[in-house]
């Protein structure tokens, strides 16, 4: 029997009872071109010589089958998940959780005009850079200050700006790659900059700069290497030492701190990262650090320094290409709020909360996942110490004393169960080690918990 006969006409299956409750519900576009490809899809179970009952089965179903496809179709493609990686600043998971003020501050210029560029004081054009420019110039202690879309961005904005057909003396130790496609090198290149590079990759000394210095040089870029370090027999030159060189010879020193953070990190028993007002202090005259690394704060490449090189950019047609969006604007506007006026800024952050947050408070967390998980035969879960990190470049090979929820299998494919849990409706990011599956706390907040535990044990109770 040719089986392809018995496919009901398209619109004949859009007169059907159930199919026209779903139009009702979703509307004809939806649902028409739903059902145009689940008829596709009998087509090919016909040609891959499905049997008779089985094809007449899924006409039948054909509303289930609708039904499944429009609620994939209206599901959203970017959607949140619940991080139980340990790795706090993922570039791949989005960054910096912004702060319950920064969201509230974007939803309200959302759906409603706002003054992004217009100046109600004088009922004249504005700039969107100067609701968060005097912000950054008094918490960086700088002159002048821009926002662009990222620190990638930044760091082309400042060398096109102030290096352009000129030489950027850059040590080798410091020419770096972030993250696949941002490299120092290339973006030097981009921005027609010629990279001039002295000493090695593991030490690098003043006269090695001061050598490579000729009338045709602009600048000094010093890079900080946020996610590689170099032990051992090594050697690089600090800014403050640069400081002498650019002033006798009249140059400009950069620095691309990366992850620029305001507070210093060894209060909290961290190793030190260089703050933006250490950088600022020390004499360098543009720095530039990301908006949601340790700053955070939204995506956006942040640039402090001196006035006569910032008026400079302000006036690069370049910064058109790179301006920042209204909500970069709102989010970080509300961010430096924060750091300017409230008390306990750490506790506000979730990004600096969860690096700086006390192990017995994640330990508490992790006991009440255990407490929530089902047991079940040939597997055991514990509760054990982990190692969190930073992560987005910042801190590399320092760990974070953390815990974490960890599970055993016996006789299961670890790296099955991790896809699982990967394909959940709030899809759970988890890490494997020491045949184990990891689940650390130190990233996932209180009111997660119910969440993660379900979605856990739908993935245990379907092995
Ligand atoms: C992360 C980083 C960048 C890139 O910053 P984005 O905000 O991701 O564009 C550039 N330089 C350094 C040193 C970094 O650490």
């Amino acid at each position: 029997m040719n089986l392809y006969r018995i496919l009901p006409q398209i619109s004949q299956i859009l007169d059907r009872e159930d199919i026209k409750k779903l139009i009702d519900k979703y509307g004809l576009k939806l649902v028409s071109e739903s059902v145009k490809e689940s008829v596709g899809y009998i087509r090919g179970m016909i040609s891959s010589n499905a049997g008779e009952v089985e094809v007449r089965k899924e006409i039948e179903n054909l509303a289930f089958r609708i039904n499944e496809k429009i609620r994939i179709k209206k599901s959203m493609n970017l959607r949140r998940l619940i991080n139980a990686g340990g790795v706090i600043l993922h570039t791949n998971l989005g960054r910096s959780l912004l702060p319950e003020e920064a969201c509230e501050s974007i939803s309200s210029i959302l759906n409603n005009y706002s003054n992004l560029e217009f100046d109600l004081d004088k009922g004249e054009r504005g700039t969107r850079y100067s609701h968060v420019e005097e912000k950054l110039i008094r918490l960086c202690n700088a002159e002048a200050a821009l926002v662009v879309n990222n620190n990638a961005a930044a760091v082309m904005l400042i060398l096109d700006t102030l290096a352009k057909g000129k030489e950027v003396i850059t040590s080798r130790g410091e020419l770096i790659e972030i993250g696949g496609s941002f490299r120092i090198p290339d973006v030097c290149k981009r921005s027609g900059a010629v990279l001039c590079e002295v000493g090695c990759t593991n030490k690098t000394h003043l006269s090695d700069y001061e050598e490579a210095i000729s009338e045709n040089t602009a600048a000094i870029l010093k890079v900080h290497t946020s996610n590689y370090k170099v032990v051992g027999f090594h050697e690089s030159v600090s800014s403050r030492e640069l400081l002498e060189l650019k002033n006798k010879y009249g140059l400009v020193l950069i620095e691309d701190l990366g992850s620029g953070i305001l507070l210093n990190l060894e209060d909290y028993g961290l190793t030190h990262e260089p703050t933006v007002l250490e950088a600022i202090s020390d004499g360098v005259d543009v720095v530039s650090f990301s908006g949601d690394k340790l700053l955070g704060g939204p995506q956006a490449g942040i640039i402090v320094g001196k006035k006569e090189y910032i008026d400079k950019m302000k006036k690069n047609q370049l910064l058109r290409a790179l301006r920042v969006d209204k909500m970069t604007v709102a989010a970080l506007e509300a961010v430096l709020n924060i750091y300017l006026y409230n008390d306990n800024y750490v506790e506000s952050i979730p990004t600096l909360k969860m690096i700086t947050e006390d192990k017995s408070e994640v330990k508490k967390r992790a006991e009440a996942l255990y407490e929530k998980l089902i047991n079940k035969k040939d597997i055991e879960i514990s509760i054990e110490e982990s190692n969190a990190e930073v992560g987005g470049g910042s801190l590399p090979y320092r760990f974070i004393e953390s815990y974490a929820v960890s599970i055993s299998f016996i006789d299961k494919n670890l790296q099955k169960v991790e896809k699982k849990l990967r394909l959940l409706d709030i899809p759970i990011i988890a890490r494997i080690s020491k045949e184990k599956i990891i689940f650390d706390l130190r990233t996932v907040s209180q009111e997660e918990i119910p969440e993660l535990a379900e979605g856990i044990n739908k993935v245990l109770e379907d092995l």
